[in-house]
């Protein structure tokens, strides 16, 4: 097991520093990187991921390529459309409801992303679970008309109630993005009919295998995202998004270019507006940290290993 610990370029999700560790195992490496609030319970699923990556246990890809978005922060119009351009994407998702802004700003970004893509790029919108059901009910039909048509809204609001509310009173297609976080929750949506798309993180959720069986069971349409992970990580992700029958929307696994350094020589980044299906080649001499985070990360993994232990006896 090697730590490694990397800066964001920008903060993002509240952090400015992006670690975790990557597991060498027969086929090559894993990434395990849960978040640092995440106890073991959380944390436990993050590793089987890892574990399956390390042992080269994924599915046979039916795609060489997988379309991904670009994505737009809450910042300016004219921002905005430079960033879609830039992206070479066809698809861009746009973060909207940020505090302290308005439905206007949303809008003119909105229209400005829809601007820079041309009438057959798509457009969806992020609201992280940040609007009430009725401020969710009033502001997506503007925004569906200042995008010229809305692909999907992703978690309006925070609730699964909520979402399934909202899916009945608007006409845009609902995604479940934060609704799904544990291996229970896309049954959840399914039986509360709460969406149309579901977002699956192959760390959380257990690894490529146990989505790809969720994927299946729940019968939505998937979009598989990434939870800022190094190009090591992402090819879990992309390795799902290859193996899935069906992927009528790109994906959310362009987002290495957050991270202001990386572990591999050979980085996951979009051609245009698609990432390749292949494992990165990691670099033993980017995986470094400080002795105390090694020392948090190796309390961390024998934490989680002595959870099994329990769960098994
Ligand atoms: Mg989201």
């Amino acid at each position: 097991m090697r730590v490694w610990s990397l800066p964001m370029r920008t903060r993002f999700r509240g952090i400015t520093v992006r670690e975790g560790v990557l597991l060498r195992g027969e086929a090559g490496w894993g990434e395990w990187s849960p978040f640092l609030e995440y106890d073991a319970a959380v944390a436990e699923p993050w590793l089987r991921c890892a574990e399956e990556a390390a042992a080269g246990d994924w599915p046979a890809p039916v795609r060489d390529r997988v379309p991904v978005n670009v994505t737009v922060p809450a910042v300016g119009p004219d921002q905005a459309h430079a960033i879609v351009l830039a992206g070479g994407c066809r698809t861009a998702k746009v973060k909207v409801a940020e505090p302290g802004q308005t439905l206007a700003d949303d809008q003119a970004r909105v229209e400005a992303v829809r601007d820079a893509l041309g009438p057959d790029g798509r457009v969806r919108i992020d609201v992280n679970g940040l609007w009430d059901l009725d401020t969710a009910s009033a502001s997506i039909p503007v925004l569906d008309r200042a995008a010229g048509g809305l692909e999907y809204v992703e978690q309006p609001c925070a609730s699964v109630e909520d979402l399934a509310a909202v899916r009945r009173r608007v006409g845009v297609p609902i995604a479940a993005d934060e609704s799904i976080r544990r291996a229970a929750d896309p049954y959840r949506v399914r039986d509360l009919e709460a969406a149309d798309v579901a977002v699956l993180k192959v760390q959380p959720l257990g690894g490529v295998r146990a989505c790809l069986r969720i994927a299946e069971d729940i019968g939505l349409p998937v979009v598989v995202s990434s939870a800022l992970e190094t190009s090591v990580g992402i090819a879990a992700g992309v390795a799902l998004a290859a193996a899935l029958p069906e992927l009528p929307y790109a994906c959310g696994l362009a987002t290495v270019q957050l991270l202001a350094a990386e572990v591999v020589t050979d980085p996951l980044l979009p051609v245009d507006g698609e990432l390749p299906v292949r494992v990165p080649v990691v670099d033993e001499s980017l995986l470094h940290a400080e002795p105390d985070r090694v020392a948090h990360w190796e309390a961390r993994l024998a934490e989680v290993r002595a959870l099994r232990e329990d769960r098994r006896s």
